[in-house]
């Protein structure tokens, strides 16, 4: 089976959320033990991976570098933790395979995502990303012409366009590097946001797209049977975190519909899980909500969230 498997960040980062560089090494060496087994047993793997705390990492050197080094776009964030998080994969993946003695290559694709330049989100910025600063701060910041909202206690955070992924660019690529036998990993990080201008070329925007949206629209780009959204929770849980919390198995396609707009589950985590899920299961495919290390399970047996396409 072809598989687009979307690491979440208990894939690349400490469990404690550290972006430290051993901490990302230990994670990511620990994921690709769970990829390689998904691989050996024989299905063709496309991997996309989060970017968070890495690119988080980048904001807070662009704050307290601004004076010295000209601080970077969002769309060279994306760009330059793709290189970072896809060389650390083609390291950990090819060992782990090569203990298996499963003889496949590996790819990992510096990869563009076409999002519109009408898209709402660019009129009203609601992602909130990077470290809280105090009024002071942000505000040179903000006269550089970021939005920052005031949090409250916490302090003030920056928010940013969030649009939504139109098309994985690279997908030719991929779909050629797949026919040809090898595990690619693509679209991190949602993708880098390119516009088309006026004139037909592409332009980066400061923005950043939803990994686990870029994940069901590469799903469906590359014919995936299944999509697996790996994280850190065997399953999304109706009324989590309360006394009646339970989670949810095999699920049709409209009862899912029906759970997540009753807000079941968090905008700023499950929530674009479940409507990633919801997506691919609607475009024709399988989508798995289920942990890192059940991802073979998740293929080829019936745990985690499953949201089947309807039978048509
Ligand atoms: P990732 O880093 O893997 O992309 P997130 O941390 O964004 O994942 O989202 C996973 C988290 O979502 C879980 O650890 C859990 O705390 C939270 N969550 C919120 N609502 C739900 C829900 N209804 N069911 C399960 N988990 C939920
Ligand atoms: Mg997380």
């Amino acid at each position: 089976m072809r598989v687009l498997v979307a690491l979440g960040g208990n894939a690349m980062t400490g469990p404690d959320g550290s972006a430290a560089p051993q901490a990302q090494w230990e994670a990511i060496r620990g994921a690709m033990e769970h990829v390689a087994r998904l691989v050996e047993a024989g299905h063709d793997v496309v991997l996309t991976h989060g970017n968070g705390p890495q690119v988080g990492n980048i904001l807070v050197k662009n704050e307290l570098a601004a004076h010295v080094v000209p601080p970077v776009p969002l769309d060279w964030c994306g760009a330059q933790t793709q290189g970072t998080i896809g060389y650390m994969i083609l390291v950990a993946l090819e060992a782990a395979l090569a203990r298996r003695g499963v003889d496949r290559k590996v790819a990992a694709i510096v990869s563009r995502t076409l999002v519109d330049r009408d898209d709402p989100g660019f009129a009203r910025p609601t992602k909130p990303i990077g470290r809280y600063l105090p009024l002071a701060q942000a505000q040179k910041l903000i006269d550089h012409g970021e939005t920052w909202q005031d949090r409250g206690e916490k302090g003030w955070r920056r928010v940013v366009p969030s649009p939504e992924p139109l098309e994985v660019l690279e997908a030719h690529t991929l779909h050629t590097l797949l026919d040809a036998g090898y595990v690619v990993t693509a679209a991190g990080g949602g993708g880098i946001p390119v516009v088309r201008t006026p004139d037909g070329d592409l332009e980066g925007v400061d923005a950043v797209i939803d990994k686990d949206l870029t994940a069901a629209l590469l799903a469906e780009q590359l014919h995936a049977d299944v999509l697996v959204i790996a994280t850190d929770v065997p399953h999304a849980v109706l009324g989590y975190g309360t006394p009646e919390a339970r989670p949810i198995g095999r699920v049709g396609l409209e009862e899912m519909e029906k759970y997540a707009a009753e807000g079941h589950f968090a905008s700023g985590s499950m929530g674009p899980k479940v409507e990633a899920a919801l997506r691919f299961a609607r475009s024709g495919g399988r989508s798995v909500i289920t942990t890192l290390h059940q991802i073979t399970e998740a293929v080829e047996g019936d745990v985690g969230t499953v949201i089947d396409a309807p039978r048509l």
